[in-house]
């Protein structure tokens, strides 16, 4: 063996592959990441900007319900106690998120849990059966008034599709709750690494060799035994059973000189569609940066095109996912060669899931 050559081969340096290569080394082995990006740490890559941390691909809020998942992040890095608490932004009139009975207040001028339910029960029953689809879903959980001003508009931007022809199961990670409470998430745990994101890539890959703006199938790799693969699963196999189908976004992000709040909140949904970009996000509220400044995003929802976009979603229909179990059955098969992520997994993963599925996959693997 040559002095280049590794046991392991990670190809990304987002959570997946970060948490292999330490675990990896930790045992022992000797592991070399690469990236295709000019920076570590994948979506989740923070960047300090005249003093505030600006999320690079998106706002990514930490939360989980998994104590040895909270334990594990927390010897890495500390939290602040921010809580999403996101508003939505219709025709400039301002409604809560997630759907909760500040939401349903303003919209209905009521107060009570039970004339909420009413209203609800009384509009979904629209969808009487079992919701096939992201529309009947959202009219069986929350009704045809916020629907169409909350959902409707915000969804097809976001997906480029109608809302009838994705899958239910998406519009089931927002939470709907009767009582005055508009924390996003329902977990046990939640927060923003305090100073960002980035330093814990910076942390799990230390000592460790990694090689940026390197691409795996065009650039000269170093000789390996082992492979984990963290890309697209479609392009490892070369497109042969088809384009798997992601979403991606692209950002424009503003320094904006002259406000030191500039919406009043992290995150803001734009719920209809005429306007094209799908929310903004002001990046100095995840970590109350005092500053004279701010940074702000706006986010313009794209269609994937394979090779030239960065995948962020994957589109989780039926006829994805079926072209997904044949790429699975073949990563099955494979000896030295191992997927895990989102992008490889073809899942719709919080980072708290990937970290979990990665820890899982180290403690499984056979060195
Ligand atoms: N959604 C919506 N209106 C909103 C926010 C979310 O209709 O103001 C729907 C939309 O279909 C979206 C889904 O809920 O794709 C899941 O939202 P989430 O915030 O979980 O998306 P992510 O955090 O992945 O961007």
């Amino acid at each position: 063996m040559t002095r280049t050559s590794f046991d392991y081969l990670i190809v990304g340096a987002g959570f997946f592959g970060s948490i292999c290569a330490n675990e990896l080394k930790k045992r022992g082995k000797r592991v070399c990441v690469i990236d295709s990006r000019n920076h570590i740490g994948g979506n989740c890559y923070t960047e300090k900007r005249d003093g505030i941390q600006v999320h690079i691909y998106g706002p990514h809020i930490f939360h989980t319900s998994n104590e040895r998942i909270w334990k594990w992040i927390n010897q890495l890095v500390s939290f602040n106690n921010f809580t999403l608490r996101p508003v939505a932004n219709y025709k400039g009139s301002i409604y809560s998120l997630p759907f909760n009975m500040w939401t349903f207040s303003k919209l209905w001028d009521i107060s009570l849990p039970e004339e909420a339910k009413a209203i609800i029960e009384s509009q979904g029953s629209a969808v009487p059966n079992e919701p096939q689809n992201l529309e009947e879903q959202a009219i069986k959980l929350v009704g045809t008034d916020i629907y169409h001003k909350l959902i409707k508009g915000y969804t097809q931007k976001q997906w480029g599709k109608e809302p009838a022809s994705l899958p239910a199961s998406i519009i089931k990670r927002l939470p709907v709750r009767f009582t005055y409470d508009n924390n996003y998430f329902n977990d046990k745990y939640q927060g923003i690494p305090i100073g960002g994101y980035t330093q814990i890539f910076e942390k799990l890959l230390e000592g460790i060799e990694v090689r940026l703006n390197t691409d795996f199938f065009t650039d000269t790799l170093p000789g390996y035994d082992n492979l984990i693969y963290t890309g697209p699963i479609d392009r490892y196999y070369g497109y042969k059973y088809g384009e798997l189908e992601y979403k991606t976004t692209q950002f424009d992000h503003r320094l904006i000189k002259s406000t030191s709040n500039y919406q009043g909140v992290a995150m803001m949904n734009f719920t209809d569609i005429e306007v094209p970009y799908t929310r903004i996000i002001e990046h100095k509220h995840f970590e109350n940066t005092p500053s004279d400044h701010t940074w702000i995003s706006y986010e313009y929802p794209s269609q994937y095109q394979a090779m030239k976009t960065e995948p962020f979603y994957p589109v989780n229909d039926t006829y994805n996912n079926e072209m997904y179990a044949k790429y699975k059955s073949l990563a099955e098969k494979e000896n030295k060669v191992f997927f895990g992520g989102r992008l490889a997994e073809y899942k719709y993963y919080d980072m708290h899931q990937v970290i979990e599925s990665a820890l899982d996959f180290i403690s499984n693997h056979k060195l």
